[in-house]
């Protein structure tokens, strides 16, 4: 078994104030897989001194270093890449092959996508014409705590972490205590990469514990954090005794709304995307509505696509779907799955308990509901399992209607041949993205959520931006330093 019990602060791998075990689970087996520690105030405060004694000089430095320490870690990332998704496999239960492709290439691409975006990106900005000796600065935010979650984990992880460079921010990564073997493989590979002491750092932990001594931190600046919107509520208000700046991506309750005249794939499409990742996505479309025309078809081809749908171990290769994250998420699920059944959902495909075969590991039955009203348990609240709601609607009125009639706002999705109804309902979608016709958001786009799914953005530009203060100049001498 592993043991991995270090936090890496300062630049050097250093041993826990007072040690407290903690087991890594794997999902598939129910079996430990390796023991960290947790950390506790002490490990905190020695991680965000050295982020803050490390700040000065890291937000000195020029935009071409921090770029090509980002080439150089890219590089690496790449040489290890078989590493990570097997310690991603482990802990969090993505197959093998997802581990491999999307959630260690999720990282991949937002790295390369921040050194894009960090060779355009424009530091020093004028005002307009109307004032030539104004600027505009964008500045470090100063030392960051980013807290991050166990479903992609290096998706997010990479996000905060490039932004902040990019930036020219310090940092203190606490990732979830479900998956900290791919994050202190990333800390290994930031080690490797040269970054200077103290300009990331890592200790592990739980939300209580770390979580809340970071949000609670005086000399943290700036608070990242993705997850539950439960704990992003908890740190906005430990996070606002000290003012800081609270950056928060949160669950989602996704419509997909498939009119009569959507491509022929469109069912098919959104039941697979529901099922990726065992569900455990925070932008999975999670509520089907389907036009009254195509209705009835509609279920039959869902409830027979996810019957299709495969799970098992993750450490098999292929296209099945592994198990969910830990036991409780699976009870969690489970309970829900009876909810809509006792609600009076009707259950077209999966249900309770395990599927066949699988005595052990927790896996969850790819699971379909139709005729779900919005008033259901089901339809309300974020399952974070592999479980599609389908509800029936008359026109696009009401389905916009019904659609943003959710706390969340994350991630919306339409099916429809007519452009001119796509673009009217991509701006009265009260979500912070939108995706139409199975067209996945293109490299650099922000990605982020209205309401309770959280207020920032990150990746490409808008992520670093998230990631500076902006400062107004006047009088500034442009013979002396042009923009
Ligand atoms: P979680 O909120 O329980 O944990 C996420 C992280 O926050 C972990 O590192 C955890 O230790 C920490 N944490 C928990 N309570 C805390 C507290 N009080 N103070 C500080 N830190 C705390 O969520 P989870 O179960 O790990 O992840 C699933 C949730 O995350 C889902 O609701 C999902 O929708 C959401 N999520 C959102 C996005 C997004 O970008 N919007 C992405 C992935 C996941």
């Amino acid at each position: 078994m592993i043991e991995k019990r270090q936090f890496y602060i300062n630049g050097e791998w250093v041993d826990p104030a007072t040690p407290n075990d903690h087991q890594v689970i794997n999902p598939t087996t129910e079996e430990p897989c390796a023991t960290i520690s947790l950390g506790s105030q002490a490990d905190v405060d020695k991680a965000v001194a050295a982020a803050k004694a490390a700040f000065p000089a890291w937000a000195a430095t020029k935009p071409e270093e921090r770029i090509a320490l980002l080439e150089k870690f890219l590089e690496i990332y790449k040489a290890r890449s078989e590493e990570m998704a097997q310690a991603i496999s482990t802990e969090m239960g993505a197959p093998i092959d997802l581990a491999r492709s999307a959630q260690w290439g999720a990282g991949y691409g937002h790295m390369k996508n921040f050194v894009k975006a960090a060779k355009d990106f424009e530091f020093t900005r004028p005002l307009g014409d109307h004032a030539p000796d104004d600027r505009i600065i964008y500045e470090p935010v100063g030392v960051t705590a980013l807290i991050t979650p166990w479903n992609w984990p290096m998706n997010q992880v990479t996000l905060k972490v490039g932004a902040a460079v990019v930036a020219g921010c310090t940092m203190v990564l606490k990732p979830s205590e479900e998956s900290p073997l791919n994050a202190m493989l990333f800390a290994e590979m930031m080690d490797e990469a040269g970054f200077p002491k103290g300009v990331f750092n890592l200790v592990n932990g739980d939300g209580q514990g770390v979580g809340t001594a970071l949000s609670g931190h005086e000399d943290v600046d700036m608070v990242s954090f993705t997850g539950s919107t439960r704990a992003g509520t908890a740190i906005s208000k430990n996070a606002a005794e000290t003012l800081k700046k609270v950056h928060l991506e949160l669950g989602g309750k996704g419509a997909n709304l498939i009119f009569a005249d959507a491509d022929e794939k469109a069912v098919k499409r959104g039941v697979i995307s529901m099922m990726s990742n065992s569900g455990q996505s925070c932008n999975a479309p999670s509520r089907m509505f389907v036009q009254a025309e195509i209705y009835d078809k509609a279920v039959e081809e869902a409830a027979e696509v996810a019957s299709k749908v495969t799970v098992g171990p993750a450490s098999e290769e292929g296209r099945h779907i592994g198990p969910v994250v830990n036991e409780t998420q699976f009870n969690k699920i489970q309970d829900l799955i009876q909810k809509g059944i006792d609600e009076g959902a009707r259950l077209v495909a999966g249900g309770t308990g395990r599927p066949d075969g699988l005595n052990r590991g927790f896996f969850v039955k790819p699971t379909v509901f139709a005729d779900v009203t919005d008033d259901m348990t089901i339809a309300r609240e974020e399952i974070f399992g592999p479980v599609l709601s389908i509800m029936k609607f008359e026109t696009e009125e009401e389905a916009v209607k019904r659609a943003n009639d959710t706390v969340y706002g994350l991630t919306n999705y339409v099916q429809s041949q007519d452009g001119a109804r796509r673009n009217r309902l991509a701006r009265q979608l009260r979500s912070g993205m939108v995706e139409m016709n199975g067209q996945s958001r293109g490299a650099g786009s922000p990605f982020g959520g209205m309401k309770r799914s959280g207020n920032g953005r990150e990746g490409g530009v808008w992520g670093i931006e998230d990631f500076c203060e902006v400062k107004a100049v006047s009088g500034w001498d442009s013979d002396v330093e042009p923009v």
